[in-house]
């Protein structure tokens, strides 16, 4: 039977609150019987007992009116008389109804008789006229009769009795309402006692019953809580607890069917994923948070032989990514920045030999929808083909131009000899066409020269001549070899470099040949009247030079591309081979630099060259090697 939760609480409720009833009800009985009989003893016994005093006290006067009379006091004795009389019948009449006790009723039939016969010898006695001397004889009695006191010797002696009796029953009676009510005590004791026990032994069933079942429920909820879903509550009633145990085996019944489910589309998930990154021709690493391979694809086992630690073959402490790659590594995996290098002077080489395989890597952060970093992805981009090609093709173009230089030079003379009119006089067109051939040529030639630097910067064919060098002394140096054309075109060229600035540790003339080609370009792309500024800035232990112009500026989407070789931004009507920028990149990163260009179209753009500051030589100076050069070493 369905017995629900309200009805066992109002089940242990109820008797409680009946017992208490009943223990009440108990105790008004008792009490009510004890006011009872000590009532019926007071009413009874009492009053019999004030008869008795009265009758006594009429009887008493009765007697005396005798005595007036025999001292000749007549009138005051008979009045007396008559008059006591009435009390004395009134209170015997009383007592006569009042009869309570056995034996009270002899007794009183006895003080009725002895009462009628005192009564008839007083009359007797106030018959006779006043001061007759039988009167004595009526009132004292004689051998041959009794008197008049002896009369009321035996009236006094019963009413004295019917007294006693009385007074004995009302004296017993209270040692009985005494008794009565001691025992009543202890049975209400008992019961109070006997209540408390059953009341004591219903809570506690009560909230046993109701406690238990919820306990369960609490630590199954906990074990689940804490990933144990394999929990059971056993319905042990079948009230609201039972039916939440019911749901709560049905909850878990349905989380563990979740789970499995889940288990089953994560492990597919997990599959198609691993099968996604073995398919892979590159190498592939997930690293978890800790810095542990999570997974890896069989190009990532070959080349690094990492393995992810879920292989079961206990990763021995954490992989150790290649030297290039463990700051860019813990960087993502603090989830700062991603590192996503693109030229091939990022690339690391791997293998046995440390030759084998050139990969350029990529490691991007693992972030939880909650932007929480969950780990890091490592592509390593396997770049070898790419790279042999790019350095076939700087050899050819390197070749090529060289090969270009020496021929072109001499048309370029030769174009100039016949300028100078030294082999003979030209007429208008000739001057005219070979004034065009010179300025191709002039192209052609900066070009090839432009070409040449860059081959041999890529291929580190040129050494560079690292000195330290006040940042003063080269962005002057830059502005000056410009200045004349600046002032030619209208153009302000200003050096800001505030005092105490580190040396650069660089090869002065690569640099200058940088800032020639920035400042070159901030010249061409700025507008008559507008300026170009060269400054310089510490940074840690880097030098960041700044060329910025107030000129055209670059569209957002081209600022990417603005240091790849050959690129120029599409619809510029101004000369260009697209090389220079490409030099100025070059330049830096063989000073393990780096450079960055901010721009705003129609506003004007900023080439920042970050480069590596001269080491501070306390043998010289105490403070860093002065910008100003007086602490700067000289070569
Ligand atoms: P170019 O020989 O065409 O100047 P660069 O490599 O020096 O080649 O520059 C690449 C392109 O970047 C240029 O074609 C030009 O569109 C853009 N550029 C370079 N510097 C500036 C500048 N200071 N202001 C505006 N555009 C510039």
């Amino acid at each position: 039977m369905k017995i629900s939760l309200r009805w066992r609480i109002l089940a242990t409720l109820v008797p409680l609150l009946l017992l208490l009833a009943i223990q009440g009800a108990g105790g008004a009985i008792l009490l009510y019987r004890l006011s009872g009989h000590i009532d019926a003893i007071l009413r009874e016994n009492y009053r019999s007992v004030v008869y008795m005093e009265r009758l006594n006290e009429a009887l008493e006067r009765i007697d005396s009116s005798f005595k007036f009379a025999l001292a000749d006091r007549e009138d005051q004795g008979r009045k007396q008389y008559e008059a006591n009389w009435v009390a004395f019948d009134e209170n015997l009449r009383l007592e006569q109804e009042n009869i309570t006790l056995p034996g009270e009723a002899d007794l009183v039939d006895q003080l009725a008789q002895l009462s009628q016969a005192y009564r008839k010898q007083g009359k007797a006695f106030y018959a006779r006229p006043s001061g007759d001397s039988e009167r004595k004889h009526d009132y004292f009695g004689g051998k041959d009769r009794p008197g008049l006191l002896d009369r009321f010797n035996e009236i006094k002696e019963v009413s004295a009795q019917i007294l006693r009796i009385n007074q004995q029953n009302m004296g017993d009676a209270s040692q009985e309402a005494k008794d009565t009510a001691a025992a009543s005590l202890s049975w209400f004791a008992l019961g109070m006692a006997a209540t408390v026990l059953l009341a004591g032994l219903l809570t506690w069933h009560t909230v046993y019953t109701i406690l238990h079942p919820i306990r369960a429920v609490t630590s199954s909820a906990l074990g689940i809580s804490a990933g144990n879903l394999d929990q059971l509550v056993p319905a042990v009633s079948n009230d609201e607890l039972g039916q939440l145990a019911i749901a709560f085996n049905l909850m878990a019944r349905h989380l563990r069917d979740f789970r499995q489910s889940q288990s089953h589309q994560l492990l597919r998930a997990q599959r198609t994923s691993q099968a996604t990154i073995d398919s892979f021709p590159d190498a592939v690493l997930v690293i978890d948070a800790e810095g542990e391979v999570e997974m890896a694809n069989p190009a990532a086992r070959r080349l690094l032989g990492a393995i992810p630690k879920q292989q079961g073959q206990a990763a021995a402490g954490l992989w150790q990514p290649p030297e290039p790659l463990r700051q860019p590594l813990a960087d993502a995996l603090q989830g700062s920045t991603d590192y996503l290098p693109e030229g091939f002077d990022r690339v690391i080489l791997l293998g046995p030999n440390g030759q084998e395989c050139a990969v350029l890597p990529r490691i991007m952060t693992i972030r939880d929808p909650y932007g929480h970093t969950l780990g890091a992805a490592v592509v390593l981009h396997d770049v070898t083909r790419l790279r042999l090609l790019d350095q076939v093709k700087s050899n050819l173009v390197a070749t090529a131009s060289h090969e270009l230089k020496t021929p072109l030079t001499s048309v370029r003379l030769a174009v100039h000899l016949l300028l100078e009119e030294t082999v003979g006089p030209l007429s208008p067109k000739q001057t005219e066409l070979l004034i065009d051939a010179r300025e191709n040529c002039e192209r052609l030639l900066a070009m090839v020269n432009n070409l040449l630097d860059l081959a041999r910067l890529e291929q580190g064919w040129q050494q560079l001549a690292i000195q330290p060098e006040a940042p003063t002394t080269l962005l002057q140096a830059a502005a000056d070899a410009i200045r004349p054309r600046a002032d030619d075109m209208g153009i302000d060229i200003a050096v800001e470099v505030p005092s105490g600035l580190p040396a650069l540790s660089v090869d002065t003339e690569r640099i200058k040949h940088a800032l020639g080609n920035l400042l070159d370009n901030a010249l061409t792309y700025t507008e008559r009247g507008g300026r170009v500024t060269l400054s310089a800035a510490a940074d840690g232990e880097a030098v960041v030079l700044t060329v910025a112009d107030t000129g055209c500026g670059i569209p957002p989407e081209y600022l990417p591309h603005v240091f790849d070789k050959f690129f120029r931004v599409p619809g510029q009507s101004r000369g260009g081979t697209g090389l220079g920028l490409a030099i100025v990149h070059e330049v830096v990163v063989a000073h393990t630099g780096s450079v960055s260009c901010e721009s705003r179209p129609g506003e004007g753009t900023a080439f920042r060259l970050r480069l590596p500051a001269a080491p501070v030589d306390p043998a010289v100076n105490d403070g860093p090697t002065q910008a100003d050069g007086t602490g700067v070493p000289q070569h």
